[in-house]
């Protein structure tokens, strides 16, 4: 894993520096760029070597339920994190800060009652530290929830549009897509944990390979090779899934503020500071967009307006 993130970097200087660069959205320093990686690479080793040293120890020392086991272990890693993340491995790399009293507060507040959602807290991070694009996204389950708006975002837009903005996260909350993508995702990890129990010590596999000592760590690498096509179609799925949850988080927005203008100017301008496609060809949508291009959204806004 070192060496292909080694083998990465050079390509990751090129897209931070020369392509962002180029279309004026970077904003990373190089002290942050190296530092960033240092810290992923940390956090990767301990994270990732705890869990990896985990599956390793059920397929050696349990039958063959042991990738039940690995399922149960790694789907308790993963909700952990869901959790644990915005508290502790967020801030490692942007700096997050409570929404100030303002005029936007007190809208974003007013909004949330209106819809009786307690909100547990609304913060903004520093995105410019690294790009001038801007976001907004919701994370974080119960307690730990929170809804996080760059501070990119706050400059280039209006309050109405903040709030429809806003509306939109809180309607992936209502909806429940969250909780709907955390389900599919344990389920295709089972699906994943049942498939690779065919492939541990599989001597036809290890002689596709050529290779004549079979052991567990090597199975775990070459079932990597194996699935990746497969991850392919399930991803190709879940964006599926994930572009017809934002029309419903749209939809969401636009009947709960009843401002159908501010969030079409809001989409408008998101596009605008993204250079995002705006006629993606329907092939690369399909198979890699997790959100509808803009002016399908928009249009979908405008078609209800007229009904
Ligand atoms: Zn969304």
């Amino acid at each position: 894993m070192l060496s292909s993130n080694i083998i990465h970097v050079p390509l990751a200087v090129y897209h931070t520096f020369v392509l962002e660069e180029k279309y004026g959205f970077n904003r990373t320093t190089p002290a942050t760029f190296i530092t960033d990686i240092l810290k992923s690479w940390v956090l990767t080793a301990v994270i990732g070597g705890i869990i990896f040293s985990v599956v390793l120890w059920f397929f050696y020392r349990t039958g063959s339920l042991a990738w039940v086991y690995c399922w149960g272990a790694v789907t308790s890693f993963q909700i952990f994190f869901m959790f644990v993340s915005p508290v502790v491995i967020m801030p490692l790399f942007n700096k997050f800060v409570p929404l100030k009293d303002s005029e936007l507060k007190t809208a974003i507040e007013s909004y949330a009652k209106s819809q009786n959602f307690k909100i547990k807290g609304v913060f903004t991070m520093d995105g410019s530290r690294r790009s001038s694009k801007s976001n907004a996204f919701f994370t974080g389950f119960g307690k730990f929830r929170r809804i996080v708006l760059f501070d990119t975002l706050i400059q280039k837009h209006t309050i109405e549009e903040l709030v429809s903005i806003l509306a939109h996260e809180i309607g992936h909350y209502k909806k429940k897509h969250i909780f709907k993508h955390l389900i599919i995702s344990i389920f295709s990890s089972g699906v994943m944990f049942f498939i690779l129990s065919f492939f541990i010590n599989n001597r036809e596999l290890f002689s596709a390979f050529q290779m004549e000592k079979t052991s567990v760590y090597a199975s775990l690498l070459l079932f990597g090779l194996l699935y990746t096509p497969f991850e392919m179609a399930i991803s190709i799925f879940s964006n599926m899934f994930s572009r017809k949850n934002e029309f419903e988080a749209d939809e969401y927005a636009v009947s709960t503020c009843g401002k159908p203008e501010a969030m079409i100017m809001a989409l408008k301008k998101l596009s605008v500071d993204n250079l995002s496609n705006l006629t993606p060809h329907p092939f690369k949508v399909f198979l890699s967009y997790s959100h509808p291009p803009v002016l399908e959204r928009i249009n979908k806004i405008m078609e209800r307006e007229i009904s």
